[in-house]
């Protein structure tokens, strides 16, 4: 192992995208090996040094930034360890950058179907986040995609779990001696808290839990043979009401074909959201967008050559239909142009992120989504609130999980504290919709204080719970998802 006690080394290691302050560590410790990990925690327990694992940094929530400590990093545990074309599984260790594994994939012309669109995360910091993006639409989220971790407790102690062999009792684990928490979550898109649920398999205990339980070093993942085609498309809409129809009817066609599997029907891949200020903040880079567009849908369709005319059409035909100028949209029928897009999709996160970063104030974004017969309600309530407030604000996602994230940019800290006002209103609202405060990127450290509206105080006191059963020197991921005062 690499330790490096020099404050500037450090220092790299010192943040994500959500530019918190407040980070500080004694040391990085640089793991070399899988086996190095255990023996590291061990030491760590012994003498109750708070450990905070770093992966890509590429989180929003602050998840990977220590408080105290020293900081663990897994970025040398990256071995693509197999491919197994035959029964479509990869085994990679934590440290292995996702667009490394994709581009080895490719290869072979296999694919990973997550996308949580920042491709240089690592693939433990995805399985910690459960992370997301686009493509969720269609695949579900990275924990549908996890078929074994091994992961090592701050004991030392490492257990290799795989799916569909250890479940609760209930909301009990007799195996690890720990009780679940007794809340039920939201049954839509959702990764705020530990992932619960009666009978459940130990895997998703560990997905998502933002390595407050344990290191996760190595995983079995569900790989699949990449799609003869894909296509995608950027629509603009004059009318913002007539994007929401849009969406609805892609959905219900996009869930209907997915349920009976016939490929020569529409089935969208990704449903993208961007709203007129998003378009806005992109123009100048991208100077193709329509002047008087008020909302976009960026899609992707997965296709064959024998079905690729049909389907442009039936896209066509919707885009027609729900007043969208078709020689308006930017349509890409190649895998690079496709790229092209998806990098138009990519800035969007990115030159928000910057501007966090050159203001200098922690991101001010929501994580939302809601249950699908909430979404116009919730959409409205924004506008409520927004409408008439001059803070910049934007709304862009993945709207085909009605999941967006609405940024408020403020100017000086004035608005920053009306912003964080709005931000309690929205989860508030969200919460009281059935819906959830953070769909997919977690609750790190920033997003503690709605967590305990969705889940109540009791919720979050079953939470700590689980961590005092499963790290019991309490040197985990300190100050992520819960308080720390809620562990003593
Ligand atoms: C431009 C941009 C766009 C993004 N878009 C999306 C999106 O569409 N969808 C989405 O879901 N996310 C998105 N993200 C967020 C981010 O990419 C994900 O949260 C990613 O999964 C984090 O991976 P990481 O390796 O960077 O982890 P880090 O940020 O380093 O860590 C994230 C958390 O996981 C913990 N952790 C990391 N590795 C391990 C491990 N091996 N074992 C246990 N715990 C661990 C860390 O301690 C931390 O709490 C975006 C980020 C950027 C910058």
């Amino acid at each position: 192992m690499l330790i490096k006690n020099d404050q500037d080394m450090i220092k790299n290691y010192l943040e994500d995208t959500s530019v918190m302050p407040g980070a500080k560590a004694e040391a990085v410790i640089i793991a070399e090996s899988q086996d190095e990990i255990p023996q590291i925690l061990k030491e760590a327990s012994k003498n109750h040094t708070p450990i905070t694992i770093s992966s890509g940094k590429t989180g929003t929530t602050g998840g990977c930034i220590p408080l105290k400590g020293k900081i663990l990093s897994v970025e040398k545990l990256n071995k693509i360890i197999n491919i197994n074309k035959k029964n479509l599984t990869a085994t990679v260790e934590c440290g292995v950058v996702l667009e490394d594994l994709q581009k080895a994939l490719a290869k072979e012309n296999l694919v990973y179907l997550p996308d949580p669109t920042e491709s240089t995360c690592l693939l433990g910091g995805t399985l910690a986040t459960n992370a997301s993006g686009s493509r969720t639409f269609k695949y579900g989220p990275t924990r549908n995609h996890v078929k074994r971790i091994k992961v090592v407790l701050s004991t030392g102690e490492i257990l290799d779990i795989e799916r569909g062999k250890i479940f609760a009792e209930g909301r009990r684990f007799e195996t690890i001696k720990c009780d679940l928490p007794s809340y039920e979550m939201p049954m839509i898109k959702n990764a705020a808290g530990y992932y619960v649920y009666d009978n459940m398999d130990l895997i998703d205990l560990f997905i998502g839990s933002e390595g407050t339980l344990g290191v996760i070093v190595e995983m079995d993942l569900k790989i699949a043979v990449k799609p003869e085609k894909i296509f995608g498309g950027i629509v603009y809409f004059n009318n913002p009401k007539d994007c929401l129809n849009f969406v609805k009817e892609v959905r219900q066609i996009s869930l209907e074909s997915k349920k009976s599997g016939d490929i020569t029907k529409l089935s969208a891949a990704s449903i993208e959201y961007l709203d007129q200020y998003t378009l806005d903040l992109i123009r100048e880079k991208n100077p193709s967008i329509p002047k008087d567009a008020k909302a976009a849908i960026f899609f992707e369709q997965e296709s064959t050559e024998t079905v690729e005319d049909d389907l442009l059409q039936q896209w066509s035909d919707l885009i027609e239909k729900h007043g969208a100028d078709l020689d308006q949209c930017r349509i890409a029928l190649t895998e690079l142009e496709d790229k092209e897009l998806k990098e138009i999709r990519h800035s969007i996160p990115e030159t928000i992120n910057e501007i966090f970063k050159r203001t200098g104030f922690q991101k001010l974004a929501t994580d939302i989504a809601v249950p699908a017969d909430a979404f116009d309600e919730m959409m409205a309530y924004y506008d409520e609130i927004l409408k008439p407030l001059s803070i910049h604000h934007l709304a862009f996602g993945h709207i085909g999980n009605y999941h967006l994230h609405v940024n408020q940019l403020p100017k000086n800290n004035e608005e920053k504290e009306l912003a964080l006002k709005n931000i309690k209103l929205f989860v508030t609202k969200a919460v009281q919709l059935g819906g959830t405060i953070s769909a997919e990127h977690g609750i790190g450290k920033i997003k503690k204080p709605y967590l305990k509206i969705m889940y109540g105080e009791n919720g979050i006191k079953e939470m700590a719970a689980v961590k005092k059963a499963l790290d019991p020197a309490l040197i985990l991921n300190l100050d992520n998802i819960f308080e720390e005062k809620y562990l003593r």
